[in-house]
């Protein structure tokens, strides 16, 4: 295997506001070359301190970070925003409202330019290059005003990839755009980046645009970094049950003993090696149609390829269950659910969680 050299090292890095905000919470973690991470989490979880941290516009309090094999912070090394190389979008695309595409995109060259880290000769290759990256060379003339949000949002990009610095931040890049420009534009980001071999780090707190793009996840909370990994892997194996909730939206059920079985709302089970929750992922309860079954369908969602229903249990628990889009069932009917075992993890009250799998004969 070849191993991949870190663009980006954080090293226990803590920012505080005032005594009473710990905002980031010594965080550590490093960014492969080519990477593209996703920073999820809860709002005030810090996702964008931590962003900010890395771009300099904010001082830790404590910690080391390291930008293509350069201390950028800490070991008293300061390294001030502009000199990092490092491009940042903003949520709000903050271009220059008096300028048109080009100069928007060329304003940052001129500026290295002008501190004599780029020459001259190179700001009109590389503005063309980034416009025509982004897809907006037949508007270069163009001022923000008139340009679509999704368009503004390339032509941040497009001037934070000019001068093709090693790292590219963007905080919630998609947030201020209507729900299909936002599905295309994630995409289209991704592959931009993907094509020149940039590295990124982009902060959302919806977890499935940091599924669906991300190479990595990285879930905060409360200031801490609490796992970072592929996505595949934080959905199915979730570290924690405050990742399990945030990322997969499972259902958790509680195991009650009596006597050499437990009890839970889904029927008795064997195997369950303590006092704890199992996580239920919302597709792996299966329903079928049954007028004496015990369950009650309380609220249908359509969500295009699939339904989500709500489904209130004889315990009064309400469970969430998704099915394909084939198996319509009305709000009122009755079903009966049954449980596919393959994938349930048991939360333990302590220690690390458990996958039951059919093995611990979860017989509902
Ligand atoms: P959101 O998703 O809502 O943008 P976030 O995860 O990006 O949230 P941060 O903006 O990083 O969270 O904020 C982390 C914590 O630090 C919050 O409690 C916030 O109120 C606090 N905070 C952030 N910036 C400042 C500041 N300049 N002064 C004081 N407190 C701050």
């Amino acid at each position: 295997m070849t191993s991949v050299d870190p663009v980006l090292c954080c090293r226990n890095v803590t920012k505080r506001f005032g005594a009473a905000t710990l905002a980031v919470d010594d965080v550590s973690f490093s960014l492969n070359k080519g990477d593209l991470l996703g920073l999820l989490g809860p709002s005030g979880c810090g996702k964008t301190t931590l962003l900010r941290l890395v771009a300099g516009f904010e001082r830790p309090e404590s910690g080391e970070i390291e930008l293509a094999g350069q201390t950028i912070c800490g070991g008293g090394q300061w390294v001030p925003p502009e000199r990092r190389r490092v491009g940042v979008v903003f949520q709000d695309y903050a271009l220059f409202p008096h300028l048109n595409v080009a100069e928007n995109v060329s304003f940052g060259l001129k500026q290295l330019c002008r501190r004599g880290e780029l020459p001259k000769q190179q700001i009109k290759s590389l503005m063309g290059e980034a416009i025509a990256l982004v897809g907006l060379a037949k508007m270069a003339r163009r001022y923000p005003h008139e340009l679509s949000g999704g368009q503004q949002q390339r032509v941040a990009l497009a001037r934070a990839l000019a001068p093709r610095p090693p790292l590219i931040l963007l905080d919630e890049p998609f947030s201020n755009l209507d729900v299909q420009v936002r599905l295309y534009l994630r995409q289209e980001v991704r592959d931009i980046l993907k094509n020149i071999g940039a590295s990124g780090i982009f902060v959302t707190h919806d977890q499935e645009e940091a599924l669906a793009i991300a190479d990595k996840v990285a879930v905060m909370n409360e200031g801490r970094l609490v796992q970072l990994d592929q996505p595949e892997e934080i959905y199915q194996h979730p570290a924690s049950r405050f990742v399990a909730e945030f990322v997969t939206q499972a259902n958790f059920v509680t195991a009650v003993k009596s006597g050499d079985r437990w009890d839970t709302v889904l029927g008795r089970a064997r195997g369950i090696p303590g006092e704890g929750d199992l996580m239920v992922g919302q597709e792996d309860l299966k329903l079928t149609a049954d007028e004496q079954g015990d369950c009650l369908v309380q609220a249908r969602q359509f969500l295009g390829r699939e339904y989500q229903y709500a489904l209130l249990m004889p315990s009064d628990q309400v469970l969430q269950v998704r099915t394909a889009a084939s198996q319509r069932l009305a709000v009122g009917d009755r079903v009966s659910v049954r449980l596919d075992c393959e994938r349930v993890r048991f939360f333990p009250k302590e220690g690390e969680p458990i996958v039951l799998g059919r093995r611990q004969n979860f017989a509902v």
